[in-house]
């Protein structure tokens, strides 16, 4: 494709006060603009909404569709790099932007991430185990899947789905008729459903050099298919803590990352770890980082992209991170600003729709002291209410 002159090239690592681009307006962006901002960068959001999280605490924004190719440009103009927290922009419009200026992680990492079948072709071409799956464009093509796959199942759309958007549970041939009224005709993966033990993630930083920083796996709690609480670390065997760390370092090298991915994996009864999905960016899993590690993941995005040296991704506590999410999360917020050696964040969003994120708290635990479940829930105090 043709390339756009450019007036300047962007030279790594970015000096200070150079600008970041960040393509979305979320907490994520405003936990990476605020990491940014530490390190004496400043950040340009380029997002949808008007009074965006990020745009909060950032030097500049865009608001434009995420597709407008005149936005686009003048966007990637105003900044020396790009990166993003909103996985969804077109591929046409993260060619655009690699035109200009570089984009970290590159379009070719986002085009595996944003579409389930490119993500687990992906992974099992790289040695990972994910669940078994099959791509399902017709009512027969489910039938068939169903077959070789088995019930109970999980029917998703190939893109779009987050916290359990755009998936339906398959328990009987009586339910397939409903789901796939529901879902197509949107392009559609079939999994077989994993029994699990526990969700794991990790989250690792990788830069330009190949170096690599992973931050140690953790445990994810899900509510109503949301992420309700992480805890770090993960209660796993040596032998699935190695395995997962194993796996995080393996799709950022076979990815060839330069930036920030989260792996989310299940844990199944016999121990053994299969890759659910993978995200080029911060992840909602990683928030206890900047609580409990001397460089957080945000942090570690922005000097991946930047350019910088990254630090070793160590912990020096002990952490849960609780969602704050919807009204009741919110309901939860004068309790958060009290409970003794609770760490409260809040996002910045004006309306608390439900089963939106408002904020999160962390608290956190000498190392080694992180307690039991029911010992979690009296930790909380309060804020384990919901
Ligand atoms: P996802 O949108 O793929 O992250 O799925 C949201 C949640 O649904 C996961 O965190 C799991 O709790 C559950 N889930 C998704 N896929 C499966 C599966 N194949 N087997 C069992 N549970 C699943």
């Amino acid at each position: 494709m043709t390339r756009f002159p450019t007036d300047f090239p962007t030279h790594f690592p970015l000096a200070p006060n150079a600008t970041i681009g960040l393509v979305g307006g979320g907490q994520l962006g405003r936990m990476s603009a605020l990491a940014a901002a530490r390190l004496g960068y400043r950040c340009h959001i380029l997002t949808r909404e008007t009074d965006s999280p990020a745009a909060q605490v950032s030097h500049a924004v865009t608001i434009s569709d995420y597709s407008d190719p005149v936005s686009l440009r003048a966007f990637a103009d105003a900044v020396d790099v790009i990166s993003f927290e909103f996985e969804n922009v077109s591929a046409e419009g993260l060619d655009l932007l690699d035109s200009i200026r570089p984009v970290r992680p590159a379009p070719s990492v986002l085009r595996i991430s944003q579409d389930r079948v490119n993500e687990k072709t992906f992974l099992n071409g790289a040695g990972v185990a994910t669940a078994p799956w099959a791509r399902v464009d017709s009512r027969q093509e489910l039938d068939e899947a169903v077959q070789r796959l088995g019930l109970p199942a999980v029917l998703k759309t190939t893109r779009l789905g987050y916290d359990g958007k755009g998936q339906a549970m398959l328990r009987t041939p009586a339910d397939l008729d409903a789901a796939w009224d529901r879902l197509s005709p949107k392009p559609l993966v079939l999994e077989g459903f994993i029994d699990f033990d526990r969700e794991i993630s990790v989250v690792v930083a990788r830069g330009a050099d190949g170096s690599l920083s992973s931050f140690d796996t953790v445990e994810n709690r899900h509510r109503d298919h949301i992420l309700d609480l992480t805890l770090a670390p993960a209660r796993i065997s040596e032998a699935t803590d190695q395995a997962a760390q194993a796996i995080g370092r393996r799709v950022a090298e076979a990815l060839d990352l330069i930036g920030l991915l989260a792996v989310e994996m299940f844990v199944d009864s016999a121990g053994t770890v299969l890759v659910n999905e993978i995200a080029p960016r911060p992840h909602n899993s990683g928030h206890w980082t900047i609580d409990a590690c001397p460089a957080s993941q945000f942090e570690l995005h922005i000097r991946a992209i930047a350019g910088l040296p990254l630090p070793p991704a160590t912990r020096h506590s002990d952490a849960v991170m609780k969602n704050l999410i919807g009204p009741d999360g919110m309901a939860l917020w004068p309790a958060a600003l009290v409970e003794p050696g609770v760490i409260p964040h809040l996002y910045g969003k004006a309306e608390a729709l439900p089963g939106r994120k408002m904020g999160h708290v962390t608290k956190l635990f000498p190392r080694g002291a992180l307690p039991g479940d029911f010992g979690i829930e009296a930790a909380l105090g309060r804020l384990s209410q919901t």
